[in-house]
């Protein structure tokens, strides 16, 4: 896929968090991997309006241009999001990894305020990978700092929560991401409907073992033939 091609579907994701109820404004932002660099949303603008050419592609070395849709790199017309490091760490460190998503869905984010994670309430709990969705602790958006505490939280996992902020979520595609974080989402949501009448009995380790194995296998959950991605060209 080109960059140009990457760039619209990154674009689509990052409309897309607004329309499933998972964003708003502009908060979040979205990366993918293309050769050698990733593409990024631009910061502090609204994704409604966004171009290919708004798109940021940075490298591994942190060098960036925008997209320019001659295919000649240029001087980046935007800047890349404030989240640019924990995106490029992510990638970097985690090779299955293709696309990352961040937002910050009202019950989520209601969530990581008191710095709680997800247990497993709920066998769904399984989609992010293991038996419970961490809470990467408190840092300053945009630093090393809450990038190293993401990764932490991320260990073995596709999704996370981070405390006073939101949810991260990744997959080897922007669509899977952008599917876990609609899940996770939705997860918080039912998580503290049952903590209105206090704290849900959790599924034992033995029970999610046996959930995650069947996510896990060939013929398992989701194993069923997707219909067409978000993207329409
Ligand atoms: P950007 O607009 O810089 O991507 O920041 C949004 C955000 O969610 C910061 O955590
Ligand atoms: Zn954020």
């Amino acid at each position: 896929m080109s960059d140009i091609d990457a760039a619209a579907e990154l674009i689509e994701t990052a409309r897309a968090m607004e329309a499933k109820g998972i964003n708003s404004g502009t908060s979040g932002n979205v990366s993918v991997r293309v050769d050698g660099a990733m593409l990024i949303t631009p910061s502090g603008v609204p994704y409604d309006g966004l171009e290919p050419g708004d798109v940021i592609r940075m490298a591994f070395d942190r060098s960036w241009a925008a997209i320019d849709p001659d295919r000649s790199t240029g001087p980046a017309r935007r800047r890349p999001s404030s989240e640019w490091r924990f995106h490029l760490d992510i990638l970097r460190s985690r090779p299955e990894v293709g696309a990352v998503v961040h937002a910050h869905p009202v019950s989520a984010t209601g969530l990581s305020a008191h710095g709680r994670g997800i247990g497993p309430f709920h066998y769904m709990v399984g989609v992010a990978g293991g038996n419970d969705i961490r809470c990467a602790e408190y840092a300053t958006f945009g630093t090393e700092e809450l990038s190293v505490n993401v990764l932490a939280a991320l260990q073995d996992r596709k999704a996370c929560l981070l405390a006073h902020h939101g949810i991260l979520t990744v997959g080897p595609d922007l669509a899977s991401a952008l599917a876990i974080a609609v899940e996770v989402e939705v997860l918080a949501a039912q998580y503290l409907a049952a903590l209105a009448i206090g704290e849900p009995p959790e599924l034992s380790a033995g029970q999610m073992d046996e959930v995650l194995a069947k996510m896990a296998a060939p013929d398992g959950y989701g194993s069923s033939p997707q219909p067409t991605t978000i993207v329409e060209r």
